[in-house]
């Protein structure tokens, strides 16, 4: 994948748009993003929504949302509200532009009658498992059932009294009439409807008649004026009954053209709504916006930003062909937006006290540090200072291995922006764990600066003990151990390939005051660590973080070693 190529040329579906704009044969172009609401919406659907709606933007049409509300069984509410959120939270604007399929629920029926007028529809008292057996395979072609031939009067009344619920669930379907020996699976007379008595989170109660998705999805488009319906691969085999619906149900030209692109498939990620309401369902992780959860709302409260997400849809670009992204070069897309702009900030995950013995007790200095040195706009922030520090656990070693420039007895070390300190000691427990550190520190090397032109090879992040605020911070790893999300032993439950480790909770750490009272998605780096953002579950007393992601970037090692 040519991650960081400028695209300087238009994509397959964008060439289309424009040469059907050059030729005339739509004045301006029409998309859509048609979520099922079964579920929150995942970063494979960013990829969907940033193709729609970029490609309506760049060619200045316009692009619909609508609820692709056909299967009222498990559509909610709920997830309504998620979809919406998370577009606008992406960046995009319906406008007026909303729609419900179930809002054309009473034309796709009189277009089913028109088809069983025309003789291309009849009612069929198969039970879905006879459908099913008759349908043939790839090799065999389908055996039509007697229904077949039932006239075209007998068929409506029928259909008329499947809506009006004189039949349960599954007695009747209403089907096509066009091919029982076509090549295409699809064309063999497939169900346009079936009876369910069940009510509708949008339409109410009004039906137990609900169209099947490739009939509905194809008019849905027509009425809204939908130029270029795109889709993703699997729904290829389908364009031809896509086709046949528009034409048979004699929908005025210019009609929509269905175009066909590759999912994304992410490596360690899940990317099935009905795998992700199980891990919702089942409790493995808190909710649809668990931070490792591959949910927009995931990835929002994870700390993602939109123009990561966007950045990232761009650079995968759209092919035709199935491949899995590596999920490194959406963590270095958010590093890339991340260092630009999130402030920069000390904490300290496992402390250890370090005490400079010669440092006045109870005084206290304020040191500018800058917040962002990408940015010299984002100006300076004070941090105070005093002789009770906290640092990394990580920074001290007793017995220091080798290429260990950090504190150790004798060795000399940089607080960042702050002194020189030098190492004289450690107090131990009774179980012979480093509980405190001792220094002494150099008042001629104040803001960090060595005169003499000494050099120390480590600087590290510290908080005065008396000033830092508390914190919780939560440590993110992959929630997938496999690459492949499908890489499951035989007989196993997909499932077995879940992280066990894929959060670790720290609640005794400590931030920079400066944060105290930060409020919930605010994005952070906090120096040496990664970067980190705010969780709603924050309290006034406490703040807690979410990692977002750590600082080491291993996508741009991968790009220069391809380079190289
Ligand atoms: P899932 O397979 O994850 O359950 P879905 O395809 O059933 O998703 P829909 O709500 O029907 O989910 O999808 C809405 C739109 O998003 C569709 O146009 C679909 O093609 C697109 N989409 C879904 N998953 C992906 C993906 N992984 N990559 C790109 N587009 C996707
Ligand atoms: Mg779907």
């Amino acid at each position: 994948m040519a991650a960081s190529e400028p695209t300087a040329t238009l994509d397959f579906i964008r060439e289309i748009v424009a040469a059907d704009l050059a030729s005339g044969k739509h004045a301006t172009v029409v998309t859509r993003f048609p979520p099922e609401p079964n579920g929150y919406l995942h970063i494979g659907h960013a990829k969907s929504i940033c193709l729609n709606f970029g490609i309506a933007a760049q060619f200045g049409g316009r692009c619909h949302l609508r609820y692709d509300d056909t299967n009222p069984t498990k559509e909610e509410r709920e997830y309504i509200e998620a979809i919406e959120r998370d577009v606008r939270w992406l960046g995009f604007d319906w406008g007026t532009h909303l729609y419900f399929a179930s809002d054309y629920f009473e034309r796709m029926v009189a277009w089913g009658e028109l088809l069983i007028g025309k003789g291309k529809a009849y009612v069929c008292d198969c039970t879905a498992e006879e459908v099913r057996q008759r349908r043939g395979t790839l090799t065999e072609p389908g055996r039509t059932c007697p229904h077949r031939d039932r006239s075209a009067a007998e068929s409506l009344d029928l259909f008329r009294r499947m809506r009006a619920g004189e039949f349960p669930d599954g007695a009747r379907t209403l089907r096509a009439r066009i091919d029982m020996a076509s090549g295409n699976i699809n064309m063999r007379d497939p169900v346009l409807y079936r009876i369910l008595h069940a009510a509708h989170p949008h339409a109410g109660a009004a039906w137990c008649l609900y169209p099947m998705y490739d009939y509905a999805h194809p008019l849905e488009d027509a009425i809204e004026g939908i130029t270029h319906s795109i889709c993703t691969l699997e729904f290829e085999d389908h364009r031809p009954f896509y086709d046949w619906v528009i034409d048979e149900c004699e929908l005025p030209e210019p009609h929509p053209r269905q175009i066909e692109f590759a999912r994304l498939n992410l490596t360690y990620t899940v990317m099935s709504k009905r795998k992700l309401l199980q891990l919702v369902q089942e409790g493995v992780v808190s909710g649809w916006d668990d931070p490792r959860m591959p949910t927009i709302s995931g990835l929002r409260r994870r700390g993602f930003t939109p123009e990561a997400i966007r950045d990232f849809a761009d650079r995968i670009g759209v092919a035709k062909r199935d491949s899995v992204v590596d999920v490194q070069l959406l963590e270095h897309c958010l590093r890339e937006d991340l260092n630009r702009r999130a402030a920069r900030k000390f904490a300290v995950l496992r402390p250890l006290k370090l005490v400079i013995e010669n440092y006045p007790e109870g005084q206290v200095e304020q040191f500018e540090v800058p917040n962002n040195p990408e940015d010299p706009a984002a100006g300076t922030r004070r941090v105070p200072f005093a002789r009770e520090l906290w640092i990394e656990q990580d920074d001290f070693r007793e017995t220091p291995p080798p290429k260990y420039y950090r504190l150790f007895p004798g060795n000399e070390v940089r607080l960042r922006s702050a002194y020189l300190v030098r190492c004289t000691g450690v107090v131990k427990d009774a179980a012979g764990n480093a509980v405190e550190v001792r220094c002494t520190y150099d008042p001629a090397t104040r803001g960090g600066a060595t005169p003499d032109g000494r050099k120390v090879k480590a600087t590290l992040h510290w908080l005065a003990a008396a000033h830092a605020a508390p914190a919780e911070v939560r440590l993110y790893d992959r929630l997938l151990t496999k690459p492949d999300a499908g890489d499951v032993e035989e007989g196993q439950d997909w499932k077995s390939i879940l992280n066990p480790d894929s959060v670790e909770v720290l609640p005794g750490c400590w931030v920079e005051p400066s944060l105290a009272g930060a409020a919930p998605g605010e994005r952070v780096q906090f120096e040496r660590l990664g970067y980190f953002c705010v969780d709603p579950d924050s309290t006034a007393g406490k703040l807690v973080f979410n990692r977002t992601v750590t600082l080491r970037d291993s996508w741009a090692k991968i790009e220069e070693k391809q380079k190289g």
